[in-house]
């Protein structure tokens, strides 16, 4: 049998994923293993990247030993962003956990940085934050004993995690990343795509422990039975990319007329720019993928607070007891009933980036009730989306009429109808829910040469589309909206 498998591990913030795709696109086996999260403090978010480890090798293994190694043609890597792991080249051990992406310790070290700010962003396309992983790796070097000196000794090996596995599947061979997750460090240059010098000295990252940057659709190396894997012959690394781009990838490939969310955690707004990086002081601009010789930019907008208000509904509040149960809670009242949430719960970011606001309830009366919190809590997920789809349509002079959305909220029907109403745009779902894995596969297998783009979407039916439905008060309601959102703002100071 001619080898035709290509496999995608995706490796996200809670979980890692592998799955194996027939030559055709269809799902031939899958396996998922969650691993820990650790909060050694109040805002604080670490991972053991060992753990990360021993889980991908795990699940690659399981969905090896299901399809036979020898069937495979290539594999695709897509990952968590921005989350740093730093380790010993000789030992292979990790000095410290995984900092994770929405770990906040530095974010007083990026304060102090403000002078920066905007050579930052004109260099990075990105804000001063400590959302991305430059001052992790600056924290690290700082806080682990003899790091610093080790570092510059050329000692030490940084990566995302995309890097990080990479190198155990090559058995330590191959220390590289792809352009998509380099241009999420805040170290590189999105224009010349390169790291930047002045900001590695800004930073004092030694230029010895940074990886290799490669084009998404390169060939980063070989997965080898050395490092555990099942597998009697090497198996090629055809794709490396970040989640989000990923996702945009599977959901809207080489077009620029497109825009795609991702209902998860948080909301993942995201719009092909095309080849130039295009610069607002809202959102962030980043490096989509480089494919077949040619670099995609991307516009992004990210909500922290998404899907996890409505764990929180569930888990602190206790007022539902799946997420599920939130839609037929929200549509058994006919409207909000005047209350509005606004959920700043770690402060606001795309495109309000205030990290002082907090989460707010407005319009309670003493006839709120829990579905009425319910359908608002759903709604603010819908005003966050619009808001930074307001913003991406001021900074790209494009006509979008379709939203592509993914992700465990856009199970939602509720939400997706709201989400139509408000931006009077059609929704689309895709039958294929894994976007983000979906997408690394496709790239791999277009590297690998047995997949097209286009033989693959054909084979991605639609699942369901939301169509708008005209609502005369919905203006109303979104400038509501906007006056509970400055409410919510300035307030942890
Ligand atoms: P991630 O990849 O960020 O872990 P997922 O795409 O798996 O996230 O989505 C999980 C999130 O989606 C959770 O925060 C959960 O509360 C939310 N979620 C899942 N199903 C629903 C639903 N039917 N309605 C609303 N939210 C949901």
């Amino acid at each position: 049998m001619k080898k035709s498998i290509i496999i995608a591990l995706d490796l996200g913030t809670t979980g890692n994923r592998a799955i194996a795709y027939s030559k055709d696109g269809a799902v031939l086996a899958s396996q998922y293993e969650e691993f820990a999260q650790h909060f050694p403090q109040p805002g604080w978010v670490e991972h053991d990247a060992e753990e990360i480890w021993h889980s991908t090798k795990t699940v690659l293994n399981g969905v090896l030993d299901k399809v036979g190694a020898e069937n495979v043609a290539a594999l695709g890597i897509t990952n968590q962003r921005e989350t740093t792991v730093i380790w010993d080249k000789n030992t292979g051990k990790p000095i410290h956990n995984a900092i994770v992406w929405q770990c906040r310790r530095t974010a007083d070290r990026c304060r102090a940085l403000s002078a920066h700010a905007d050579t930052i962003k004109t260099k990075t396309g990105l804000f001063l934050d400590a959302y991305f992983s430059a001052t992790k790796i600056e924290w690290l070097l700082d806080n682990v004993a003899g790091a610093q000196d080790a570092a510059e000794n050329g000692e030490l090996l940084f990566g995302t995690i995309d890097t990080w596995i990479l190198w155990n599947l090559t058995h330590k061979r191959v220390h590289a990343t792809d352009v998509s997750n380099a241009s999420r460090t805040m170290v590189f240059n999105i224009h010349s795509r390169e790291w930047d010098d002045d900001l590695l000295s800004l930073f004092n990252v030694p230029k010895a422990i940074l990886p290799e940057v490669n084009a998404t659709d390169a060939h980063f190396g070989d997965v080898v039975a050395e490092s555990g894997i099942h597998t009697t012959q090497p198996i090629p690394v055809q794709a490396v990319i970040g989640d989000q781009q990923a996702a945009l990838f599977a959901q809207c490939g080489f077009a620029t007329d497109q825009i795609k969310n991702t209902y998860g955690t948080g909301l993942f707004v995201m719009a092909n720019s095309g080849s130039l990086p295009v610069s607002t002081d809202r959102l962030v601009s980043t490096i989509g993928w480089d494919i077949n010789h040619v670099v995609n930019y991307a516009l992004e907008g990210s909500v922290f607070i998404g899907g996890s208000l409505i764990q929180w509904l569930r888990d602190e509040l206790g007022i539902i007891m799946s997420a599920h149960e939130s839609d037929s809670l929200a549509k058994s009242v006919t409207s909000n009933g005047g209350v509005v949430v606004v959920p700043a719960l770690t402060g606001l970011g795309a495109p309000h980036w205030d990290p002082t606001a907090r989460g707010t309830i407005l319009g309670l009366t003493r006839g709120s009730t829990k579905a009425h919190l319910a359908r608002a809590s759903l709604e603010s997920l819908a005003y966050q989306t619009r808001d930074v789809i307001d913003a991406i349509k001021a900074a790209i002079p494009q006509e979008f009429t379709t939203l592509k959305v993914d992700g465990g909220a856009s199970e939602n029907s509720f939400l997706m109808q709201f989400q139509a109403d408000l931006l009077t745009m059609n929704i689309q779902k895709p039958a294929a829910t894994e976007s983000t894995a979906l997408g690394a596969a496709m790239i791999a297998g277009m590297s690998a040469g047995i997949w097209s783009e286009e033989k693959i979407r054909a084979t991605q039916t639609l699942s369901t589309t939301y169509t708008p439905i005209y609502n005369p008060e919905m203006e109303a309601h979104y400038s509501r909206w906007k006056r509970a959102v400055e409410r919510a703002k300035n307030w942890d100071i």
